[in-house]
């Protein structure tokens, strides 16, 4: 072992944790792999005269949710109440890709709507997207854990960054920290008019006032403050948080799962309403709308790990969109948009969607009253919960051969855990390794 090389170098760049990470990503792939418990709707009604029919009812073509016999049922319904409510965006499209009520006997949906607001004929439905529990996630995650290529990418990323260079991206992001908030979002233009909207996916904000602003910034080296900025609106002072960046790969973390009802893959190519995929720039003619997964760095695995946690801590957001009317180039738009907000530091025109606290509450009530265990039975069923043991015990294992390995490097464990000090690691996590170093050695 060469004298003068980090302890933190000789983990990365060991054999061990090639294979502790295969180890960890096959489990948390076969995770995701598993048969979903929840069945689909197994019949739809006519919104109007409430008869059963799975093939021939026809939809309301601005909302895509109302569904009808026939003209005549539609008719009666528009009059009656739906007029109102196609408007005022009481309800998102139906679709697999946000199922905002509970399917069968279950007590809670999917996709609990966190918030939603309108404009412009443009509305927004903002929930989470936890896998089954409600950990933050982290940046050393790729976006899509589940994604047939995923070993493939962690290799890649592992082979293309230097040792130095992943110490460094470790020390600014603080990579292995909880600190990301996924965000499930649903856009669709109900505009009468046929005017298309363009949105920016990645030019969406978190919102928050700034005397918490001190949680966001815990998710960031202190000399890190890219991604945040403060400005002031109706005598108060807020705080906008930017989607995150991936370290890796350098763009935002963002994906679009679903457009119009086709589910967006890594590997397809997308439909071209997708203008630019990586920054989420998508067009929708009216009735159309898209469904992002969106990351946001708000923790640090200390004092901030879960969503819910994070998501009691935030404002709302704000939703970047325009009306396109006059063929410019998205990208173009996009462009100009993002120089605009960040050099001057202020959110953008947009819409302004404000979280529904009661309605996180109640969702989480089962994690808050009797913890992480009882929330994921209640969401998600037993099985999960065995799902979710399992993970706990891989992640120990890896615990243990990284100790392994930094016992027989130069400097020890000694030097590894004053390196992680110096890097701006959290206690907890800290404590976390010696904890499990003195049950080794028990
Ligand atoms: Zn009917
Ligand atoms: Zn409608």
């Amino acid at each position: 072992m060469s004298s003068g090389r980090s302890p933190y170098e000789a983990f990365w760049s060991s054999g061990d944790f090639r294979r502790t990470t295969d180890v960890f990503y096959a489990m948390a792939k076969d995770k995701n792999s598993q048969p979903k418990i929840r069945k689909p709707r197994s019949a739809h009604r006519c919104t109007s005269c409430g008869k059963e029919d799975q093939e021939h009812l026809s939809t309301c073509a601005l909302c895509k949710c109302a569904r009808y016999c026939n003209k005549e049922c539609q008719v009666a319904d528009y009059k009656a109440r739906h007029k109102e409510e196609c408007a005022a965006f009481v309800y998102p499209p139906m679709t697999r890709a946000f199922v905002t009520e509970p399917v069968g006997d279950e007590k809670y949906a999917q996709r609990p709507v966190f918030a939603h607001a309108y404009r412009e004929g443009v509305g927004c439905w903002v929930s989470v997207d936890g896998e089954y529990d409600c950990d933050l996630k982290s940046l050393a995650e790729p976006m899509d854990i589940a994604s047939e290529d995923f070993l493939t990418v962690m290799r890649r990323r592992m082979a293309l960054v230097p040792a130095s260079d992943a110490v460094s991206i470790g020390d600014q992001s603080k990579a292995f920290m909880r600190n990301l908030l996924t965000l499930s979002i649903l856009v669709q233009n109900r505009r009468k008019d046929k005017t298309k909207v363009l949105v920016f996916g990645s030019q969406t904000q978190l919102v928050t006032l700034a005397t918490t602003v001190d949680v966001l910034r815990r998710g960031r080296s202190t000399s890190n403050m890219e991604g945040i900025h403060m400005f002031e609106a109706g005598g108060n002072m807020l705080a906008a948080v930017s989607v995150a960046e991936d370290p890796w790969e350098k763009r935002p973390r963002l994906q679009i799962k679903n457009f119009d009802g086709l589910d967006i893959k890594n590997d397809t190519r997308p439909p071209a309403p997708i203008t630019d995929a990586a920054n989420g720039v998508v067009s929708l003619k009216p009735g159309e709308y898209v469904v992002y997964r969106i990351q946001f760095r708000v923790g640090d695995d200390d004092g901030l790990t879960t969503d819910f946690g994070a998501l009691g801590r935030l404002a709302g957001l704000n939703l970047a969109f325009t009306l396109w009317e006059h063929g410019l180039n998205p990208t173009l738009l996009d462009y100009i948009l993002s120089t605009t907000i960040h050099k001057d530091g202020h959110v953008p025109q947009g819409l302004g969607v404000l979280l529904d606290h009661h309605a996180i509450y109640q969702h989480y009530a089962d994690f808050i009253e009797k913890g992480q265990e009882a929330f994921i039975e209640s969401h998600f069923g037993r099985k999960r919960v065995d799902a979710f043991r399992t993970h706990f015990q891989s992640m120990d294992t890896i615990g243990r051969h990284m100790m392994r390995t930094l016992e027989h490097t130069d400097g020890g464990m000694d030097r590894f855990v004053a390196e992680l000090r110096a890097s701006g690691t959290s206690q907890e996590m800290v404590e976390k390794f010696e904890r499990l170093r003195t049950t080794m050695a028990a």
